[in-house]
């Protein structure tokens, strides 16, 4: 069994989802103790327990501690069954850290799944569905499955009840990819999406970042209004697509934060991505690790890698032994192999 301090590294819910994938791939089991001990409320929350049984279900696994607030637990593995599966956060947890559990295990089993997954599609700290639908899974399609999501309906932070659908076909193995070269520029946009919010608020969004993004046309800024039951709520999407990679930056609305700050603050980071040469920005670089170490090597580019990146870089190595490399050039830009 591998024992893991969840207060190592990056300390967050992330090492607990990697390690339900990993432990259901590997077969072998996991302790964690100090659950999310890095951050300020510790313990299980609502989204890691769905994320935990959910991993649980697919995998024929069991959980010893699995409450909300829990410190430990203690994981064992069993087969991964594809088939179909509907999982629901009872909150606004993100939907998408689910499937962040999930996707590899059935990406890898021996059929095809479809998942319904409810809760949060557009939260904080978490992966917005437009991410992981065009930056994220487009990468792991390359390397051999086929993971189609749908995004049904929004859900926003604090009220959630959005859906996610998502169909897998997996590959009986994962085909190495090296991912060193975005490829040429081949559009841009930023668009405000907003549900039971005065127009206002996506007007404001969208002229921070159109001051913010000079070299943006016109053309690339939008405001799309959902229906009001989806609200309340508001994201910001900025997306930069190149021939072999996209990047999306979001501005997550939240209460207290103005408009134009959650703007200006995304652009800027857009900004810094569009001036390196980077494949990945530092949210795709954490969640590619996975894959790209389950292929067994493998290469990207990425921006300064982030805590996040590093720690899973260290859990990956605890299951598999395969290490991954961080080495940054003197473009300032880095790159991560697998070993
Ligand atoms: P915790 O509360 O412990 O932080 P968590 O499970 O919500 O728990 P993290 O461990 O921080 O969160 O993991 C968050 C995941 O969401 C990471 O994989 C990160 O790459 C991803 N993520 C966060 N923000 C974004 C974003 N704006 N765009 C894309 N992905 C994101």
């Amino acid at each position: 069994m591998i024992i893991i301090d969840g207060s190592e590294g990056e300390g967050g819910g992330q090492v607990v989802r990697n390690s339900c994938a990993l432990s259901l791939i590997t077969g072998t089991p996991f302790r964690i103790t100090n659950v999310r001990g890095g951050r300020e409320k510790p313990g299980l929350m609502r989204q890691h327990l769905t994320a935990v049984e959910a991993a649980c279900r697919i995998g024929g696994a069991s959980c010893d501690g699995l409450a909300i607030g829990s410190g430990e637990i203690a994981f064992t593995p069993g087969t991964v069954v594809p088939g179909e599966y509907h999982f629901a956060v009872g909150s606004a947890g993100s939907a998408g850290l689910v499937l962040q559990t999930l996707s590899m295990p059935l990406a890898l089993a021996g059929g095809p799944s479809r998942l319904v997954l409810e809760g949060g599609t557009h939260n904080m700290m978490a992966p917005p569905f437009d991410f992981i639908d065009r930056c994220f899974l487009p990468i792991v399609n390359r390397m051999g499955p086929r993971i189609e999501a749908r995004l049904i309906r929004h859900g926003f932070y604090p009220r959630g009840g959005g859906r996610i659908e998502v169909d897998i076909t997996p590959a009986p193995r994962l085909t190495p990819i090296d991912c060193l070269d975005r490829g040429a520029p081949t559009g841009v946009t930023a668009s405000a999406v907003f549900a039971s919010l005065p127009f206002d608020v996506a007007d404001r969004m969208l002229a921070t970042a159109r001051r913010h993004l000079p070299d943006w046309p016109d053309s690339a800024f939008s405001a799309r209004e959902l229906p009001v039951d989806q609200g309340p709520g508001t994201i910001l999407l900025l997306e930069a697509s190149f021939e072999h990679a996209t990047e999306i930056v979001s501005g997550f609305g939240k209460l207290g934060v103005s408009a134009e700050s959650l703007a200006k603050k995304a652009a800027q980071r857009m900004t810094g991505y569009l001036a390196s040469d980077a494949f990945a920005g530092p949210y795709l670089a954490d969640q590619l690790l996975l894959p790209f170490a389950l292929a067994g090597r493998g290469s990207f580019t990425t921006v300064k890698p982030s805590q996040h990146s590093r720690t899973a870089a260290d859990i990956i190595e605890r299951f598999t032994g395969r290490m991954c490399r961080f080495d940054q050039a003197e473009t300032g830009v880095w790159t991560v192999r697998v070993l």
